[in-house]
């Protein structure tokens, strides 16, 4: 059923390809006498490989099949090794790793603006729970998914990770969006909208992640909300079925201080040292927010080998607190950035988080070099993918490496002039300068036009939904 859905997609794709009289389709023909042929080109701009000696090809080629980066060098070298019907023409522009959102609660994006300026716990228990009690069902998850996506796809992240219920409806979305995403079925203590029970939980998630497991674009894993909301032994019976079958583990952890006080009055530990001591902390986890872990506990997390996701306007806006991240990057631990859901920061746009990240570390350490633009642009590309465990494949432009890459148009107001790249990309780039996405080598949007979502349906259908939220809400509380 999968691969008919993805083969619709490239079929799809590739008549619109054909079609198409896009600026970025060029009519140039390239036959030279022995060149391989590819599935796309992609032919000048700058490419800002993330590499490990950060290479920058000026008049650049990269050249794409089956998904994957065959070649990466000059234009005049690709073009004369390789050729294609499918040729992007990037003159002008910047050819860049698509972005990677590291936490995501996407289908919450139908919640953006539902409540704001509240802090965590009284956001949560007083509005996010009861709106999702009555409102969050798959018809709701597939609905907020595909708003949230079709945001992500505009504003190039070509990775998410996301928790959430309903998970399996979220990859089928995904998978039909053609975009990447390590996908984590939510598991609680307490009744969720698709499992009543932690164990109805666990049972949703055994056979959610068998379903998806070695799919293309889709990762499954299990997701418990946190050490607050899931108990130890809930926790361990996580891990072992992470253990078991290879799927990582999604948790938020050490997000605030009244967790970690909580954590230390039940548990005798602060979070990290706590989830060591229960063998929870391994390569596979995940861990959104990381706030305050204790000076010793950075050793911890680096020897356990887990990927830590800075949330900055999460947490700035839930007055959460300041996570110690250049203490995090000095000591090479992977942190990558997320946006957290739509509900507390209230967008989807890496791009933010990154011109956030480095500017709110200097401000809380007085120093300039605290996060430079160059890092913060790693934490969304190769240190995210690393943060994701997935650096294998994404992350950077390399041979080998699967073909996800934004192109971004560089000749607006805001861009000009350029002296640094990693200054403007950081710095000055919106999403909106995002102007063609591919991942895993399909070509998803094309001049700012999304092809594997109807944006004008996605924004009716979300509307409607704010009605239902508002109504919802009205009624007396069930408590
Ligand atoms: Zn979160």
């Amino acid at each position: 059923m999968f691969n008919y859905v993805k083969n619709f997609i490239v079929v799809f794709l590739f008549t619109f390809a054909f079609i198409s009289n896009s600026s970025l389709v060029s009519a140039e023909k390239n036959h030279p006498q022995n060149a391989t042929t590819v599935d796309h080109l992609i032919l000048g701009g700058t490419i800002v490989t993330m590499d490990p000696v950060n290479s920058i090809i000026e008049e650049g080629g990269v050249a794409i099949k089956q998904g994957r980066i065959i070649a990466i060098g000059s234009r005049t070298e690709i073009k004369n090794l390789y050729n294609s019907n499918n040729i992007i023409d990037a003159t002008d522009k910047v050819i860049l790793p698509g972005l990677i959102n590291g936490h995501a609660h996407t289908a919450m994006a139908l919640f953006r603006g539902l409540a704001d300026d509240l802090e965590l716990q009284n956001w949560l228990t007083n509005y996010i729970f009861p709106a999702e009690a009555r409102n969050v069902n798959e018809d709701f998850v597939r609905i907020g998914t595909r708003l949230g996506l079709a945001e992500m796809i505009k504003g190039g992240t070509t990775t998410f990770a996301d928790m959430y219920y309903f998970e399996d409806a979220v990859a089928e979305e995904t998978a039909k969006a053609g975009v990447r995403g390590v996908l984590g079925q939510g598991v609680m203590d307490f009744p969720a909208p698709d499992g009543k029970t932690f164990d109805e939980g666990m049972q949703i998630a055994e056979k959610y992640i068998e379903k998806w497991q070695g799919h293309d674009l889709i990762v499954p894993a299990i997701a418990p909300h946190s050490p607050y909301i899931v108990s130890k032994d809930h926790l361990i019976a996580v891990s072992e079925l992470s253990k078991q079958t290879g799927a990582p583990i999604l948790i938020h952890v050490s997000e605030t201080k009244q967790e970690v006080e909580r954590i230390e009055k039940e548990h005798g530990a602060s979070p990290v040292t706590y989830l060591k001591n229960i063998g929870f902390l391994n390569n596979q986890v995940i861990i959104a927010h990381m706030v305050f872990p204790k000076a010793e506990e950075i050793d911890i997390l680096k020897n356990s080998g887990a990927g830590v996701v800075h949330n900055p306007h999460s947490n700035m806006k839930l007055a959460s607190g300041i996570a110690p991240v250049p203490e995090m990057l000095l000591a090479d631990i992977p942190v990558g950035l997320g946006t957290d859901s739509a509900a507390s920061n209230n967008d989807l746009n890496i791009w933010d988080e990154m011109d956030m990240a480095a500017k709110l570390h200097k401000v809380a350490t007085g120093d300039p070099k605290a996060v430079t633009a160059k890092e913060a642009l790693e934490m969304a590309t190769i240190r995210g993918a690393r943060a994701l465990h997935l650096e294998r494949d994404i992350g950077s432009l390399e041979v080998g490496k699967k073909a996800d890459l934004i192109i971004l148009d560089m000749d607006a107001l805001h861009q000009t002039p350029c002296y640094n790249i990693y200054s403007n990309l950081v710095y000055a780039t919106k999403a909106s300068d995002v102007n063609t996405v591919v991942i895993n080598g399909v070509v998803v949007m094309r001049d700012h036009t999304l092809l594997t979502l109807n944006e004008e349906t996605i924004k009716e259908q979300a509307r409607s939904y704010r009605d239902i939220v508002k109504k919802s809400l009205e009624k007396p509380s069930e408590k």
